[in-house]
């Protein structure tokens, strides 16, 4: 298990998005912080500019204007324009010269190393908002927990100023250190479950869903204890977690542990957009389609029949 104990880890973390007036990620109006890496690979990631653990270029040619900026000023001669995606990635050293040109954001860097100082001026731009509409900051990525001693200082701070504080995890960390470091600060969690299979989980995940199930019904037992919000989220991946096979093990389990409340999250075929300027190929053999209220309303009812809404 990577838990990416580098001297970045405590002074800077690499974070590819600080979003403002979000109603998305937990109760009231609520900044992000999107972490940059992740031990998964999850095939269908729907933020796969969160995957790797490295800064990242990305080009919209849509934004582009054709000025030429980016061609005069690369050190690598890694651009081209007659290339659909522009940039190289086999010649491109990531120097973000071309970004800093660029009139537009066509060209622009993915993942930035920010320090404890840099993320907390931007949450206390919204104090207002949390205060009067119940909400806070959320934790996201990528995977938060792949920046432990970052994550602790960062959440105590936060906690120091009175904010709401949740967790958005894929659940693969090590428990003694996540109990240690985050746990204390954190007022609610939301705990990806994807396969339960662990084979099927190494097969899409890239690692086995044993330690993920572990930590959670661990975790489960310390919040009912604490009287702490534990949220597991079902991602619905059609045909490869959305199966009644699937999700009816995820159910049992979860009834297994007397859990009661779950939230499906739809697929959302948008995130395919996203890999061509990422210099990725959009085909996946993923579905292009969004879900229909009827395929949704299937999976809800499998677990319905296990009494969790
Ligand atoms: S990031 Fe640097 S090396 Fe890569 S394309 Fe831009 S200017 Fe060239
Ligand atoms: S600098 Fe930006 S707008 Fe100009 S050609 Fe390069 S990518 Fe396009």
């Amino acid at each position: 298990m990577n838990h990416n104990t580098s001297h970045t880890e405590h002074d800077k973390a690499l974070i590819f998005e600080i979003k403002g007036n979000s109603l998305d990620d937990g109760p009231g109006i609520r900044t992000v912080v999107f972490f940059k890496g992740c031990p998964l690979s999850c095939l269908w990631c729907h933020n796969p500019e969160s995957k790797k653990s490295l800064p990242e270029i990305s080009f919209d040619p849509e934004k582009c204007v054709g000025c030429d900026s980016c061609l005069a000023v690369c050190p690598r001669r890694a651009l081209d324009r007659t290339n659909p995606m522009l940039v190289d990635r086999t010649r491109c050293t990531v120097c973000m010269e071309c970004t800093q040109v660029c009139p537009g954001t066509a060209l622009s860097p993915v993942g930035r190393y920010l320090s404890i100082a840099e993320v907390m001026a931007e949450i206390e731009k919204d104090l207002p908002f949390y205060q009067t509409s119940g909400g806070g900051v959320t934790l996201s990525g990528g995977e938060p927990t792949l920046f432990m001693g970052f994550a602790s200082q960062l959440l105590t701070m936060i906690k120091e100023r009175g904010i709401h504080t949740l967790l958005e995890t894929c659940g693969f960390f090590d428990y003694s250190r996540f109990m240690e470091l985050l746990y204390p600060h954190l007022d609610a969690i939301y705990y990806d479950i994807k396969l339960f299979d662990p084979g099927e989980h190494k097969r899409f995940c890239g690692v086995s869903s044993e330690t993920i199930l572990e930590n959670f019904a661990k975790l489960i037992a310390a919040c009912a204890r604490d009287n702490r919000e534990i949220l597991p989220r079902i991602p619905l991946v059609p045909g490869i977690t959305a199966t009644r096979e699937n999700l009816g093990s995820i159910a049992r389990f979860l009834k297994g542990l007397n859990v009661q409340k779950v939230a499906l999250l739809p697929y959302n075929p948008l995130w395919l957009s996203k890999l061509p300027m990422l210099g990725q190929p959009r085909q996946t053999g993923l579905s292009e389609e969004w879900m229909t209220g009827p395929e949704i309303e299937e999976c809800r009812r499998i677990f319905s029949d296990f009494s969790i809404v």
